[in-house]
């Protein structure tokens, strides 16, 4: 599932943030210059367990020496030391240079950086509510400090003065990538502006602020406010007694004894519609959940706060001298432009409309099989399709898992795919200190029996844990500093009881080789700057190189090593494989039809000039512009609405910025991948002559290079759309399913 996606994307895409925070733009003083100049030799000196590079291989934490009193103070120090360094940036009296100015705050920030990479590794696999309480106390200042160093003109004025003289000094293609992403960012924060104009910006992202946490209040507020109430039990028929029960429990807690109510969640879609045998109880909790905010119940409605967010992104880009949001957030992604990203989806749309109608008929046809005389509509939709698929594929899953068992996916599968494309070993080790005891640890060697990296994985669900799976570093590759990548992989499998069998479903099979591609992606890295270093990519990017790794979970060799049956070792039979991954494929029109409708809304969003934004002004402006931005798409828009309408896509309306612009990405990286696939299968699949160009063209590339060069570097074209529809079955067939394209992927049911 591509929870795990996002998880994922938010963790190196944080951990990118956090390391840009502290190393690519550190320092930051509200110092004024002379002060600064006085006093920039005084670096203070830290103290305690961060204040050192850990004496451990690969410089691992040693988890036997940290304390969670060290925190505080570290961060604390980490960000006194961080200003001092920039102070001393600042104060050099020798003309700015690309090594006294843009590495020296390369280099800058090392121990904010030390501690804030062990401490938000735990927070997310180990926490508790000591460090809940620190991180809730620290966020805020690390903010800060990095606004404060960002937005710092004399530190600008020091880092314009290299760019501008960039083509004369002749930087290698890494140096010059980091100069521009040094200066981009500050740029981006509003350096080049007037005192004026950021003044403006100022006082928008303070009323964005303010609007954005008031989106997101209102918004729990109406879906925890408005659960549907039924009278009857009759009326929930089709839910197990446990359901029943809970919907009983829910009544009387909201006030309604004798009564029975469903909560709501937060995507269009409900739970709990599919197993729902009344169709008017089914039309009355989607009609809830597709009307939460939009004014049916005028306390709840979100449609001015989302409209004033969207005019003063808008009004915002203008500042900044772009036609819209969409373009300026846009700055760093692959995807560049909105209208790339339009383009992009607007390619899948005939296919996928007319999916849309044919699964609609289908559907329809089994209603009326079942004695219905309605056509289908989308409070029916998962009912009627679960129902066909059932009949079709008739998957046991827990059979299936009863192949996979968890380190036998890890070592015989996942660590076999990698010595057969790029020649790794690995090797279990006992002697490093972890934060878990269910923690697994390897030593990672290269084709030419090197030592690449170290690798922990922390496979189990607990409830100290972050729901989600995720990647990250302990420590980043780079020649900087020479030092190797140590690399950790998160997951939530249920673990087994004492003495059973520690068996996985095939969904957790797959996260596992997902997460391990993100690990590839930072094993492989050659950077000499580490916030440049592995997968500190684009938001539209850094999902794509393990989206690939995917597809060598159920490449016959590679399952024929490792998904063996727990009790009598047979290898699973292909045809149970082939089964899973048609059932993956099955009622894209909506699965897919979902995610692509609310990423055409959020760009719609984004793309509004201010003059466009400032004129959705009422509600009914709001949803008229909804409507009006769904329908000119094509898309079968009352059959399969979006997976969030505007009134509740938290995503991009709860956060100043958020994934605003963004929820477009997982359909790129998709693309990438598939396509990506095809070239692997077209070119002989698992060889080491694939990895090693792989290697060499993406995973060693970290963010050094244009993300579309990269991929024509890999592929000898550009990136097309084609294959990821063939994949999802949207190619032109004439049934729900098309079961020819072979190399199973889960639809993105929960992209959340
Ligand atoms: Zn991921």
């Amino acid at each position: 599932m591509t929870t795990r996606n996002l998880v994922a994307a938010l963790s190196t895409v944080s951990a990118a943030a956090l390391l840009s925070a502290c190393a690519t733009t550190p320092g930051g003083t509200a110092m004024t210059a002379p002060a600064a100049a006085s006093q920039a030799t005084a670096i203070p000196e830290g103290t305690g367990y961060f204040a050192a590079d850990s004496t451990l291989p690969f410089l691992a934490p040693d988890f036997t020496k940290i304390s969670e009193d060290d925190y505080v103070p570290a961060f604390k120090q980490g960000m006194a030391i961080n200003k001092a360094e920039v102070a001393q940036i600042i104060a050099n009296p020798e003309a700015p240079t690309f090594e006294n100015t843009i590495v020296a705050l390369e280099k800058s920030g090392r121990m904010l950086g030390r501690v804030a990479r062990v401490f938000y590794a735990l927070t997310g696999s180990n926490t508790n509510d000591r460090l809940d309480a620190i991180d809730t106390e620290i966020s805020p200042e690390l903010s800060a400090h990095s606004d404060s160093i960002t937005l710092n003109p004399e530190l600008f004025a020091r880092v314009k003065a290299v760019y501008d003289s960039r083509a004369s000094l002749g930087l290698s293609v890494e140096e010059s990538r980091l100069l521009e992403e040094t200066y981009k960012e500050m740029v981006h924060a509003g350096a080049l502006l007037t005192e004026a104009e950021r003044e403006q910006v100022k006082a928008i992202n303070s009323e964005l602020s303010t609007l954005t946490t008031e989106f997101s209040q209102k918004l729990r507020t109406a879906t925890n406010a408005q659960p549907l109430i039924v009278d009857t039990a009759e009326q929930l028929a089709g839910l197990s007694d446990a359901d029943i029960k809970a919907a009983a429990d829910l009544a009387t807690e909201k006030g309604f004894p004798g009564k029975y109510a469903i909560a709501l969640q937060n995507t269009t879609q409900q739970p709990l519609l599919p197993t729902l045998e009344n169709r008017a109880t089914r039309e009355a909790l989607f009609k809830l959940s597709y009307n939460r905010a939009d004014g049916a119940n005028p306390e709840y409605d979100t449609r001015l706060l989302l409209a004033r967010i969207a005019a003063l992104r808008a009004q915002k880009a203008a500042l900044f001298g772009e036609a819209d949001w969409a373009s300026y957030a846009m700055y760093d992604r692959m995807a560049k432009t909105p209208e790339t990203a339009l383009n992009f989806m607007q390619q899948m749309v005939p296919a996928l409309a007319a999916t849309q109608r044919r699964e609609a008929a289908l559907l329809t046809q089994a209603i009326a099989a079942e004695g219905g005389d309605y056509a289908v509509q989308p409070w029916d939709w998962y009912r009627y399709a679960n129902q066909i698929k059932a009949e079709r594929y008739d998957l046991d899953e827990d059979a299936v898992m009863e192949y996979f068992q968890l380190e036998k996916v890890l070592e015989d599968g996942v660590f076999y795919m990698a010595n057969k494309l790029y020649g790794l070993d690995f090797e279990r080790r006992t002697d490093i200190p972890t934060y878990h005891p269910d923690v697994w640890t390897y030593t990672v060697f290269d084709a030419d029996g090197s030592e690449l990296g170290l690798f922990y994985f922390d496979p189990f669900q607990r409830p100290s844990k972050r729901g989600g799976a995720w990647m990250s570093n302990f420590v980043e590759q780079s020649d900087l500093w020479g030092t190797q990548p140590v690399i950790y992989n998160v997951l939530n499998i249920p673990k087994a009881a004492p003495g059973e069998a520690q068996l996985v479903s095939f969904d957790n099979v797959n996260t596992i080789f997902h997460e391990f591609g993100h690990a590839l992606h930072g094993f492989f890295a050659d950077q000499k700057f580490e916030s440049l270093s592995g997968t500190a990519t684009a938001r539209d990017f850094v999902e794509y190189p393990s989206q690939v790794h995917e597809m060598w979970a159920t490449w016959p060799e590679v399952l024929q090593n490792y998904a063996k049956h727990y009790q009598t070792g047979e290898t699973i039979p292909m045809e149970l494989v082939e089964k899973i991954e048609a059932a993956s494929k099955f009622n894209q029109g909506y699965d897919f039809g979902e995610v692509v409708a609310a990423a055409l809304l959020d760009m719609k969003w984004a793309a509004l000039t201010p003059q466009e934004a400032a004129a959705i002004d009422t509600p009914a402006e709001v949803d008229a512009f909804e409507r009006r931005s769904l329908e000119e798409l094509g898309l079968e828009i009352d059959l399969v609405p979006p997976r969030y309408r505007s009134t509740y896509f938290n995503h991009i309306f709860s956060d100043p910025a958020g994934y605003s612009a963004g929820y477009y990405s997982y359909l790129w990286t998709e693309m990438l991948d598939r396509d990506s696939r095809k070239w692997f299968r077209e070119n002989g699949g698992l060889t080491r002559a694939n990895g090693d160009h792989y290697r060499q063209t993406v995973l060693s590339r970290g963010g050094t290079m244009d993300y579309f060069e990269m991929f024509e570097n890999f592929a000898g074209r550009q990136p097309n759309v084609q294959p990821m529809l063939e994949a999802r079955g949207l190619a032109g067939q004439s049934d729900m399913v098309d079961t020819e394209a072979s190399d199973g992927k889960l639809p993105p049911r929960s992209v959340d």
